[in-house]
Parts: structure tokens; C-alpha cells; sequence
């Protein structure tokens, strides 16, 4: 008979619930996901490589964290801020046999492109507290070449934000700025009725493959800034809602229409309003 896996022994993750009074916070955005078939799509989602290292944010109780294990991850470090979650993943550590650690502490603060192995890609999963989940993305963002993935939860109405291509109502600053600097696919939701507490709005997975080099050159803040001037007025074309940046010279050095509403344009062509914008105030 084959020797049973250490992890799959382990109590349900409702007992350690109860054992440890995980009882859930909301100040901490604690909705633990306690089903095995949605916490195994997410790691498979993450197509894990055992050579990297897996960053998880916010292991709770550890259901995502044992299927990460499951999938076979061999060097996992986990950052959570609970302290009674510290305690009742003990029994998880012992079992991963030396695969996984846990860091005490806040996500916001801790240099996350820094963990590992320095020669070792590192992936990010995690089913976010979506009280920080954008601070978070965009923090890690900032060192896009540190990840060669990431792999999230966040509230459906995020998720469509970040992933939205032009023309639609979702796109704007978030869509321009994240896939400025990652890939980004929308991957499947999660019920409300899965979590427990369940929350109020249904969740997304997303997957990002962040870039080595943005997808096209520009400032950063000067994109951000043409971005969220743009979306400010949604509804108005872009020689109104541009104004206060140049209005009809900027976008007549751009070579973009000011009749164009924000949502038509694409990623590039903001670019190139940004680049415009960086002539323009030399
Ligand atoms: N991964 C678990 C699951 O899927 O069931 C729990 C997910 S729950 C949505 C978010 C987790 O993030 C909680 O365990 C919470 O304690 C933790 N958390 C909240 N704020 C945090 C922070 N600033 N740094 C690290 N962890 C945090």
C-alpha cells in the first residue's frame, strides 16, 4: 500500500477552524475558501514549477496553501499577518517536510520581490485580502521582473478592471496600468457560497505574467497621469477631459482624434500621449 501523503491526513480544514478559533476577521478581508476542487484549479492555474519559489499571501486556515503543497511546490514561504493562523498552520509546516515556511507579518511592508532563493523564480498565489488586494498588486508591480507569475483572487468587479480590453466600461486606469506592465487573463469565478463567511460580491482568479520591460516606452507617472485625467471624464471626449493637460495640442502631437472618448483608446496609443505629454513639458 502506498504511504499516505502527510498533507492529505491532516484534519479538515473546518476542524482547524474550530480548533484554533479561527473565527473570521473582517478588518483582516478573512474569507477562507475551504473547498478542495476550487483551491486545487487555483494551483493549477498557477502551473506551479518545484524549482521556484511560491509566495502566498495570506495562508488563513492553509487550504490554499495545502493544495499549492499537493501540487507540488518545493520551496513555499507564506506571509501572514494573524497570529492565530501562524499557530494553526504549525501542523501544516510539519508536514510539508521542510518545503514550507511562514513569515509573521504584513504583506504591505514586507520587500516580497526579495524572497527566495535570488536565483530562483518566484510566483505569487494567493486569494487576497480585498481590503489591500490593489495596494498589494501594485507594490509588486513595481518590481514586475522579480515574478514570473501571479496568480490571484480578487472581487469580480476588480478582476474585469484589471483585465479589460478597450471599449468596454471596465476599462480604464487600472486595465492601462497593469497590462502596461504584465499579462493579464481573467481565468474563472468563484461563488460567494464557497467562502465561508461568504462575501458580498462573487471572486475572480486572474493570472499575470508581468514583463520584463513595460509593453510600450513611457513614464510611468506621466501615463498614469494622462490615464487618470482621461477616465476622470469618461463620458467626454478627449480634447475636453485632456484639457487641463494640453487638450487639442497635446493629442495633435500624439496624432490621436480629440473627438475619442478614453475607453477607445489602446494601451499603445497611451503611450504615445504620455511621450507626447514628456515633450510637451520640456
Ligand atoms: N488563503 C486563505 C484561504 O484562501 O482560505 C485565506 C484568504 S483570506 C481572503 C485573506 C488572508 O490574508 C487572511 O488569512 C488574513 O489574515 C490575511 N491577511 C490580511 N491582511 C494581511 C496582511 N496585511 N499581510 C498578510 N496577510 C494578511
Amino acid at each position: 500500500m502506498a504511504p499516505t501523503d502527510p498533507i492529505a491526513a491532516l484534519p479538515p480544514l473546518k476542524e482547524v477552524i474550530k480548533a484554533y478559533r479561527l473565527d473570521a476577521r473582517r478588518k483582516l478581508g478573512q474569507n477562507f475558501l475551504l473547498d478542495l476542487n476550487l483551491t486545487g484549479r487555483i494551483a493549477r492555474e498557477a502551473r506551479i514549477q518545484p524549482q521556484h519559489t511560491v509566495i502566498e499571501i495570506g495562508p488563513g486556515p492553509g487550504g490554499l496553501t495545502r493544495a499549492i503543497l499537493m501540487a507540488g511546490a518545493e520551496r513555499v514561504i507564506a506571509i501572514e499577518k494573524d497570529s492565530r493562523a501562524i499557530e494553526a498552520l504549525q501542523p501544516l509546516v510539519k508536514a510539508s517536510n521542510g518545503r514550507l515556511s511562514i513569515i509573521e507579518g504584513d504583506a504591505l511592508t514586507i520587500p516580497v520581490h526579495e524572497l527566495g532563493p535570488a536565483d530562483a523564480p518566484r510566483q505569487i498565489i494567493a486569494n487576497l485580502p480585498y481590503n489591500i488586494a490593489t495596494p498589494l498588486l501594485f507594490g509588486w508591480l513595481d518590481h514586475a521582473a522579480a515574478f514570473q507569475s501571479m496568480t490571484l483572487m480578487f472581487q469580480r468587479e476588480v478582476a474585469e478592471r484589471i483585465t479589460a480590453q478597450p471599449g468596454g466600461g471596465n476599462y480604464g486606469r487600472l486595465s492601462i496600468m497593469c497590462q502596461w506592465l504584465a499579462e493579464t487573463k481573467l481565468c474563472f469565478d468563484i461563488p460567494p457560497s464557497a467562502f465561508v463567511p461568504p462575501p458580498k460580491v462573487t471572486s475572480s482568479v486572474i493570472r499575470l505574467l508581468p514583463r520584463l520591460t513595460p509593453a510600450f516606452p513611457a513614464e510611468r507617472e506621466l501615463l498614469q497621469e494622462i490615464a487618470k485625467t482621461a477616465f476622470n471624464q469618461r463620458r467626454k471626449m478627449l480634447r475636453t477631459s485632456l484639457r487641463s493637460l494640453g487638450g487639442l495640442t497635446l493629442l495633435d502631437k500624439a496624432g490621436i482624434d480629440g473627438q475619442r472618448r478614453p475607453e477607445s483608446l489602446t494601451l499603445d496609443e497611451f503611450c504615445i500621449l504620455a511621450r507626447a505629454l514628456k515633450e510637451q513639458r520640456r
